[in-house]
């Protein structure tokens, strides 16, 4: 039922097995009770989690931003309180990490890593919240130590712990303001700081969420995040990508017990729900994992993790929402699951930056950031070397192109002929097939990155190119050692153009067996392309199961019999097909007498949905069964430019604002 990321670490494995026996069967009771779980606490202390962030160097776990991510969201299946304990907790030794001394560090660091030191954040004020800048507790210097009056609203982990990063005013008068803010560890234990009560909440309940009251309370000046005044405010702002992220992976949690629970009481009737949750948690999954992943290698990511983490804190109350419904009666019962899932929700929609807010960061960057255009803000950066330098090689001949001519084509309602011949110059008929046929044997996700550069500058482009890719599967996938000799050379030169033949009212093609051949009818079909394809690819029922044939055009029996106009996709060159008692020789039955298994028939539906969707892939791990282009498919490819104006391929200049 999980999807979980396939290379999740050793410690990810540790705290599932953790969570299962542990936390599942306690965190109801702890919940209802709203009891602070010590023991479990305890036991993440134990595994090292309050170090999770901390380099090992100052005795941490010096985990990547993703595997944590993937940890919390283990903690969140389980009980999505445990994660606020340590996530408020890692914000404050980042802070440290980051911005402190290297005396803070070496001081402060170890502490937070055993769990000796247990951190909180204290940003937030009965008056400020959204508007940090709008904070009034004050630091006055006092010789060698701060006296610090305010009060701090909504703390986590503010009774049960020591030690917290708070933001204070060390100069009120300051323009701008936020240039007047410091950011001190303070650490309990002097006279001064008061825990003035408890705030009860209706989800996130068992953690500790404290209104705290300041009154000239002492901070050793050595406490000043890196020793230099005004800064506190970039030191706090610093932390909320991974705050975000954190909190995202939190919602994952949450969104993926919902879906374990709906799915253990769906019934056939439930099933769109079903599907609906689970295409939520996956989708925010990927989103945080991409987040993570370039919070790890340094990238600039507030976009990324505002996205994330809107998207999964409202995914996650959705799929509480709906698995309550899929449970009818049970649902709201207080003695399932469900309805706590679904009053913990509304914590990952306010905290670290309320939704409303994450839409304004989103909406800025999209408009401001790298000076990027809209919709072209995936990052690039993670992709091996060749397969971002054809998509960017791609990029250019859209931007240069593509682009224009598909305006004119579109207009004219004509066949774009011309992109697709430039297409061809760059090898990309031949993008799935191996090199030793005369393809690029490019992965799925390189395929996919490339066909989504395509489809920003041509959605009919795209659509023809994917209906050559879907028969060259075919072949590939389920043909004989024969007919793969036979027809991938040809696909993968452009010299045989692949099409589809798909049906419009849903009935199936039937395929007679006649000797060795079959004889195959199909009601209601639509090639594409129709008049611009030589080799069509049809599934067909036969008495022994689905068989996957090949059809020439003006093959006997095969007749295009008029356009099939469509509102978008212009030039798309699609056509009704008459098929009637069409003789398909042996030869043309992909695999032979062999019928095909779901499997076969799963792994081509993925790779052609895959296209269709223009996507990001999903994982950036490599295909197993086939790697990205090698160096001698792209020198080959590079070969067949034959304008000196065509995008350098695969070593493109950098596109404009890239
Ligand atoms: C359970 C819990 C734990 C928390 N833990 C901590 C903690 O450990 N440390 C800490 O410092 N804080 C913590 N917080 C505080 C949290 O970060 C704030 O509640 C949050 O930032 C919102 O601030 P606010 O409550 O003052 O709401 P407000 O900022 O007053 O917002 C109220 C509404 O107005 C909207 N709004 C405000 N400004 C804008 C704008 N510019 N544009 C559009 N809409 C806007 C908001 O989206 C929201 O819908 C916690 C909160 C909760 C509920």
């Amino acid at each position: 039922m999980s999807r979980r990321l396939a290379d999740a670490p050793a410690i990810v494995a540790s705290v599932r097995r953790f969570v299962d026996k542990e936390v599942i069967p306690a965190a109801s009771g702890f919940e209802h009770a709203d009891a602070y779980p010590h023991e479990l606490v305890a036991r993440m202390r134990e595994l090292g989690l309050f170090g999770s962030l901390v380099p090992t160097a100052y005795g941490g776990l010096g985990l990547d931003v993703r595997t944590y991510a993937q940890v919390i969201e283990e903690i969140c299946r389980g009980f999505m309180s445990l994660a606020g304990v340590i996530n408020s907790h890692t914000m404050a030794a980042l802070i440290v990490l980051h911005h402190g001394t290297e005396e803070q560090r070496r001081r402060l660091l170890p502490r937070f890593a055993s769990g000796e030191a247990r951190g909180g954040l204290c940003l937030t004020e009965p008056h400020a919240g959204s508007d940090v800048q709008a904070i009034r507790t004050e630091a006055r210097r006092d010789g060698d130590r701060y006296l610090i009056s305010g009060a701090k609203m909504f703390v986590t982990n503010g009774r049960e712990g020591n030690t917290f990063a708070l933001l204070a005013l060390t100069d009120p008068g300051a323009s701008p303001r936020h240039s007047g803010m410091s950011c001190f560890i303070v650490e309990k234990g002097a006279p001064g700081l008061e825990v003035v009560k408890s705030i009860t909440k209706l989800g996130y309940k068992g953690v500790d969420t404290a209104e705290l009251l300041f009154d000239r309370f002492p901070c050793s000046a050595a406490n000043l995040v890196g020793g230099i005044e005004g800064r506190g405010f970039k030191h706090v702002l610093s932390g909320l990508e991974t705050g975000r992220i954190n909190i995202a992976a939190r919602a994952v949690g949450v969104a993926q017990a919902a879906l374990e629970e709906a799915a253990r009481a769906a019934t056939e009737t439930a099933t769109a729900a079903l599907a609906d949750i689970a295409l939520r948690v996956d989708g925010a999954r990927l989103l945080t994992s991409w987040a993570a992943g370039m919070k790890d290698r340094g990238e600039r990511c507030d976009l990324e993790a505002g996205m994330a983490k809107l998207y999964a804190s409202e995914s996650s109350q959705e799929a509480a929402a709906g698995a309550l419904r899929i449970l009818g009666g049970r649902g709201p019962a207080t003695a399932g699951v469900v309805e706590r899932l679904y009053r913990d929700t509304p914590l990952m929609v306010i905290g670290e930056g309320t939704n409303e807010i994450q839409r304004t960061i989103i909406a800025r960057n999209l408009l401001q950031r790298h000076g990027e255009r809209l919709g072209a803000l995936t990052s690039l950066e993670a992709e091996p070397e060749e397969r971002r330098l054809m998509a960017l090689a791609v990029r250019q001949l859209v931007e240069r192109e593509l682009g224009l001519a598909s305006v004119e084509d579109d207009r004219a309602d004509r066949f774009p002929a011309a992109s697709l011949d430039r297409l061809g110059e760059l090898g990309l008929f031949g993008a799935v097939v191996p090199p030793d046929s005369g393809g690029l044997g490019l992965d799925g996700a390189a395929v996919a990155l490339i066909i989504e550069e395509i489809g920003r500058g041509s959605a009919t482009v795209a659509a023809v190119l994917s209906s050559h890719l879907d028969a060259t599967e075919a072949v590939l996938r389920l043909g004989t050692v024969e007919q793969r000799r036979r027809f991938l050379p040809a696909l993968a030169s452009g010299t045989l153009r692949g099409g589809t033949l798909s049906s419009l009212n849903g009935l199936r093609s039937r395929a007679t067996r006649v000797g060795d051949d079959l004889v195959v009818s199909g009601p209601g079909l639509v090639a594409s392309p129709g008049r611009h394809a030589n080799l069509f690819a049809l599934r067909a029922e036969a008495e022994n199961g689905l068989r996957v044939v090949l059809l020439e055009a003006g093959q006997h029996g095969f007749t295009l019999v008029e356009p099939f106009w469509t509102m978008g996709r212009r030039g798309g060159d699609l056509w009704r097909v008459e098929l009637a008692e069409c003789l398909v020789p042996a030869r043309q039955v992909l695999g032979g007498g062999r019928g095909l298994d779901a499997r076969d028939l799963a792994e081509l539906d993925g790779a052609s949905r895959v296209r269709e969707a223009w996507p990001r892939p999903p994982s950036r791990r490599r295909c197993a069964t086939r790697s990205s282009a090698p160096p001698s498919a792209c020198r080959s490819a590079s070969t067949r430019r034959s304008s000196s104006s065509s995008p350098t391929w695969p070593r493109p200049s950098r596109c404009p604002g890239s």
